[in-house]
């Protein structure tokens, strides 16, 4: 039993008011990837141009991460992505995105796959996310989605196709808005639930995450940290510490679910500190470990209600 991946993997290029960074590698799926490995093996699904460096690739697999399912594309080049970040390092503008290899991806997935317990299906085209849920043979236990405002411009359509297969859908506030509607987020969570996820998480970047599942909520704080230093793949890094934790445990209960988040948030919190995934590639279990236990402090509090 497995946990699958799909997901981008890219050369981005980032600017934040406080530094700019050349082509570093990037994409959902390799934050996802580097995250998620730290909890269990996976196995990846996505696609490369020739220019993706294969010191990369070895570096993944030497994290247990499989690559069979990732194609390499010898003749083209890897998907790009260019961002610049607002000062509140929370918003930002994405100044280019060059599909290249992910233009025509048809993502093939390998027999040995097809014991996928839980699936991860990164930001990536919705057609592609759809095609991986209909070639496994089974249904898996549970379903995560990520996305976000891009494929909601120029891919609606597939895209609500996508949101009615999966179990858990992730996306931040502004996408949660677009994609109802509705600027409440609570009444946004309703309206996304209808179209077929039956947990949604809304991230708000520096003010946490909210877990949602029918008329329940769960709210899970970001850690204060005095920098951040690149916010780039903190949804997806997020994604991968909830995935990684679920696949580890192997419960897909409400209750689990809510640490997930923490783990999640733990993860993301790290992934800042950075330019790309650099301080991802540092990390070992005893920091997680402390840091999901700073986590722990920041919420700890007694409280006693007068009679
Ligand atoms: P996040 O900061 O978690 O939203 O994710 C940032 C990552 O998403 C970057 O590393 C990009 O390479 C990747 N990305 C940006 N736009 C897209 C897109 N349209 N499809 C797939 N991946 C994307």
């Amino acid at each position: 039993m497995s946990l699958v991946v799909c997901g981008s993997m890219a050369f981005d290029a980032i600017e934040t008011p406080f530094g700019k960074s050349d082509k570093i590698i990037g994409g959902a799926g390799t934050y996802i990837a580097w995250c998620a490995s730290n909890f269990t093996p996976v196995k990846q699904i996505s696609v490369v141009g020739g220019d993706f460096p294969q010191a990369e690739l070895d570096a993944l697999t030497a994290r247990g991460v499989n690559l069979e399912g990732v194609q390499i594309k010898h003749d083209e080049k890897t998907f790009f992505w260019s961002g610049r970040y607002h000062m509140d390092m929370n918003t930002r503008d994405t100044l280019d995105t060059q599909l290249n290899v992910l233009a025509n991806f048809q993502p093939v997935v390998p027999e040995s796959y097809q014991d996928c317990e839980f699936l991860m299906l990164g930001n990536l085209v919705p057609a592609v996310q759809l095609s991986v849920i209909e070639q496994l043979k089974n249904r898996p236990k549970l379903i995560v989605m990520d996305t976000m405002n891009f494929w909601m411009e120029v891919a609606m359509e597939d895209l609500l196709k996508v949101i009615a297969r999966v179990d858990v859908l992730l996306v931040n506030d502004s996408e949660a808005r677009q994609l109802s509607g509705e600027y409440s987020l609570v009444k946004a969570a309703q309206a996304i639930m209808k179209m077929g996820p039956k947990y949604l998480i809304i991230k708000k970047g520096e003010h946490g995450a909210l877990l949602f599942h029918e008329n329940k909520v769960f709210h899970a704080a970001a850690l204060p940290l005095e920098e951040v230093f690149d916010p780039t793949g903190a949804g997806d890094t997020f994604a991968g510490g909830f995935i990684g934790h679920i696949a580890r445990t192997k419960d897909i209960s409400f209750d689990n679910m809510k640490t997930a988040i923490i783990v999640g948030s733990a993860m993301a919190s790290y992934c800042v500190e950075k330019f790309g995934t650099a301080r991802l590639r540092e990390i070992n279990a005893a920091d997680i470990h402390a840091r999901i236990n700073e986590f722990v402090q920041l919420v700890n509090f007694d409280i006693r209600l007068a009679e």
